[in-house]
């Protein structure tokens, strides 16, 4: 195991076993820009390109385990950055389950796509995922690792009767919103973003 899992275990974030897995399988100095790899495992968002963050790892980790992604599921991320997340739903969707991850700045398409291409059921899409993929709904789970300014009603469109959606919501800080698509929501806390940008 890598010093970040093994950091993020020890400081109570990561608790649920296949996704201590997940990271595991995935560490985060694949995805890091060469010029900050030497900060890969500090507990902090990185700069990756354009202005843009690769989220601190105990938001990757409170994400993924809120999200309870199961073996087989088909998910949907809105903001690809350096491919993490992707990597890690990738791992716990397996072989029977497809991460759909969109991103809508050439430069980090590019490098998600790069980071990713040895993952097989995870595809990179580039454009604006703010109203999501509707050609390829309904989805088990969303996760948007941007900042949003309301809940987007066509996410929740988007899911699976048993679906969920985790969003962050909010002008500079942000509560994390859990939505299931049958109408429950859950608040899951503070966190910082950079912004959804919503065309
Ligand atoms: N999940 C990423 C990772 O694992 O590295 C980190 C995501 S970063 C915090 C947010 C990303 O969302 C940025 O790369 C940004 O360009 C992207 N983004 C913002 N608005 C978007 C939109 N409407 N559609 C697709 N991507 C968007």
């Amino acid at each position: 195991m890598d010093k970040l899992t093994a950091y993020l275990v020890k400081k109570g974030v990561l608790k649920d076993e296949r996704v201590i897995r997940a990271f595991a399988e995935n560490p985060r100095y694949k995805f890091v820009p060469e010029r900050y790899k030497d900060y890969w495992y500090v507990d902090e968002p990185l700069p990756t390109f354009e202005g843009q963050t690769i989220s601190q790892p105990s938001t990757v980790a409170f994400m993924t385990q809120a999200l309870e992604v199961g073996e087989g599921m088909k998910v949907l991320e809105v903001g690809a950055g350096s491919g993490w997340q992707a990597a890690i739903l990738s791992s716990l969707v397996g072989k029977g389950g497809k991460v759909y991850t969109i991103e809508r700045i050439p430069k980090l398409y590019e490098f998600a796509k790069r980071n990713l291409r040895d993952k097989k059921n995870v595809e990179v899409i580039l454009g604006d995922g703010s109203k999501g993929l509707p050609r390829k709904a309904p989805f088990d789970r969303i996760i948007v690792t941007a900042a949003a300014k309301e809940v987007p009603k066509a996410l929740i469109e988007q899911l699976d009767e048993e679906g969920i959606l985790l969003v962050p919501v909010g002008v500079g800080v942000q509560r994390m919103v859990k939505v299931w698509k049958k109408g429950r929501r859950e608040y899951l806390g503070e966190f910082v973003f950079v912004p959804l940008v919503e065309e």
